[in-house]
């Protein structure tokens, strides 16, 4: 019986799973949250809705945890350095420092010999018409992306907008002529031992995830790479809990590197089904200093993000033995808010 209690930063879909898995560990958790709406309330045993830099509530969410992690890797690493002084949090806010911020990201990949997408850091108009050899291209802001959101198509430097005033940081992206995407999600313990979940392959559309299913459709050789790349970055991280490599394959083959994600991932939903320990079993074991359990494949799967009104027809349909259906049971649909996901075991 375990007597340690969670707090878990940000009360979306991610946090709520995290909550469940923790609830299975008998571990309790504390969700504190800017949105006082956030799904995770239902899971969590206790929830505090406060501003992140708001002093007293942090003070009180840190009062009732033992330690401390999170579900999305946009808050200030400062809020997360003042946290970490009161109670450990895990993965620690120098990963987030990095990985929130695409430059640096993308530096500390490139210095480890881990190829990215050809990229410039771009602060003006001018700096786009220096990188013209990344065009085709897409502009994303330097920090607080996610699902799409502050990132621009610039196919000739026509379409640098006259109004535009580079308000803030941005990286200029060569646009890839994709083959595939494949994520790899990677546990890691207080001994160091690792967990390596197969590749799985990704479907966006719009930019936001539409579609993952294992077994990725890759060679042995890339599906190796993949794995071997994700544990150098967790190791050169000293990372603690589930981290996620999102990667692009081109037309050659070549494996890039997209992005870190220092958190559970949307790609490794199915692991929920699809193996006996989940991405986020492993996590809230991970940070929470347990020992790693032997991880078992149950089925390959599928699994299928419902996006806003989609849920309406989901929440109407009954399903087999193998079809998981997940209602994040968000109180306002948003046209392309993630809603849900069904898994479907193929067995
Ligand atoms: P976010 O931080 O919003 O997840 P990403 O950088 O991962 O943003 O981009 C989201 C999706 O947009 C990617 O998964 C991919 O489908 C597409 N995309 C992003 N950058 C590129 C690129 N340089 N070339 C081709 N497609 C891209
Ligand atoms: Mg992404």
């Amino acid at each position: 019986m375990s007597h340690i209690t969670l707090g878990i930063i940000g009360s979306g879909q991610l946090g709520s799973l995290l909550c469940q898995a923790a609830k299975k560990l008998n571990i309790k958790t504390v969700v504190i949250s800017d949105d006082d709406q956030g799904p995770a309330q239902n899971y969590s045993d206790h929830f505090i809705f406060a501003k992140y830099d708001d002093e007293v509530k942090i003070k009180e969410f840190t009062s009732k945890v033992d330690l401390v992690t999170y579900e999305f890797e946009n808050i200030p690493v400062e809020i997360l350095k003042r946290i970490n002084k009161e109670k450990k949090v895990l993965p620690k806010p120098d990963i987030n420092r990095i990985i929130q911020n695409r430059k640096l990201e993308k530096t500390f990949l490139n210095d480890h010999g881990i190829k990215t997408t050809e990229w410039a850091f771009i602060k003006s108009a001018d700096d786009v018409e220096k990188n013209e050899k990344l065009l085709p291209g897409i502009l994303k802001t330097n920090t607080l992306g996610y699902d799409g959101h502050g990132q621009f198509v610039l196919n000739s430097l026509d379409d640098i907008k006259k109004d535009w005033c580079f308000t803030s940081d941005y990286i200029l992206e060569k646009k890839v002529n994709l083959k595939k995407e494949i994520s790899v999600v990677i546990s890691r313990f207080v001994n160091n031992e690792i967990y390596i979940y197969e590749p799985i392959e990704n479907i966006h559309k719009d930019q936001i995830l539409k579609h993952s299913k294992i077994p990725a459709d890759i060679s042995d050789e890339i599906f190796k790479k993949a794995q071997a790349q994700a544990k150098l970055i967790a190791e050169k991280l000293d990372y603690r809990g589930t981290l996620c490599v999102e990667y692009f394959i081109d037309q050659n083959n070549t494996l890039l590197v997209n992005e870190v994600a220092p958190r559970v991932h949307n790609s490794g939903h199915l692991t929920i089904n699809a193996f006996n320990i989940s991405q986020f079993e492993n996590h809230v074991r991970a940070v929470c200093g347990l020992s790693q359990e032997k991880v078992q494949k149950i089925a390959d799967a599928e699994m299928i993000n419902i996006l806003g009104k989609e849920i309406e027809e989901y929440r109407k349909k009954s399903f087999s033995e193998t079809e998981f259906f997940f209602d994040y049971e968000k109180k306002v649909i948003k046209d392309k808010r993630k809603m849900g996901h069904l898994t479907i075991l193929k067995k």
